[in-house]
């Protein structure tokens, strides 16, 4: 049996990159809503055209949306018998929904969803690193490999040391953005939490700084020797 875990922390806090590695290291899907998200943008599907406006304003899209798109990613065979899921859930109300969709899938209705999950893994950060950090994201249009200004700046400012693509500031990163997406986490996502905590969810808080193996050394730690 795979892993089913969930990565969970602010915007910025490093969850796309662990949950890469994760499932990696797993072979579990990384089942991400962001990129989900941005994929639909990109292709202008009908989800595509409702989510616009939220995505690239850093707004958290309704609910019943995010819902519909996770139930059918994880009805999806690869995702039968592990995941990490990333960027989900995001309010009590999607955690409340996710405990639903899990009781389906495991086709057990009586246990408790916080049963089926292995580990909820929490990265945590102080919000003004986590500032500095998005707010100096470069993403390459091309590939997609991110950037730091000053923590990873390219060899050739503005153009990807991989592929020669133009680097740009992906809009939910411009700072007064990003300010935001920090307070509606603490208003709307760090009660969720509390929900995983009160209904026996297997938390596991980790340190969120410092360098990218360190970290990964941590969250592998804190699911294997729980
Ligand atoms: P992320 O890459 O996880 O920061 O997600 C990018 C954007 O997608 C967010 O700013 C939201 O607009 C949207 N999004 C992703 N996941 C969710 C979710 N669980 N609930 C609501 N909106 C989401």
């Amino acid at each position: 049996m795979g892993e089913k875990l969930l990565l969970f922390g602010p915007p910025g806090v490093g969850k796309g990159t662990q949950a890469v590695r994760l499932s990696a290291a797993l072979r579990v899907p990384h089942i991400s809503t962001g990129d989900i998200l941005r994929a639909s943008l990109q292709s202008h599907t009908p989800l595509g055209n409702l989510v616009r406006s939220y995505v690239e304003n850093g707004k958290l899209v309704p609910d019943e949306t995010i819902v519909d798109v996770v139930r059918e990613r994880l009805a999806e065979r690869d995702a039968r018998e592990g995941f990490v899921l990333d960027g989900f859930p995001r309010t009590v109300s999607q955690a409340a929904a996710l405990a639903d969709i899990l009781r389906g899938t495991a086709l057990q209705s009586d246990v408790r969803a916080g049963a089926i999950v292995d580990s909820v893994v929490v990265l945590d950060a102080p919000t003004e690193d986590l500032v500095l950090r998005l707010s100096g994201r470069r993403i390459c249009e091309s590939c997609q490999t991110s950037y730091h200004v000053t923590g990873r700046p390219p060899k050739r400012a503005g153009t990807c040391d991989r592929c020669g693509g133009t680097l740009i500031q992906r809009t939910d990163d411009a700072e007064e953005t990003v300010r935001f997406r920090q307070q509606d986490y603490l208003q709307k996502t760090q009660p969720v939490i509390d929900y995983f905590l009160q209904n026996g969810w297997p938390v596991r808080v980790v340190d969120a700084i410092g360098d990218i193996d360190q970290i990964f050394g941590r969250v592998y730690a804190a699911i294997f020797w729980r």
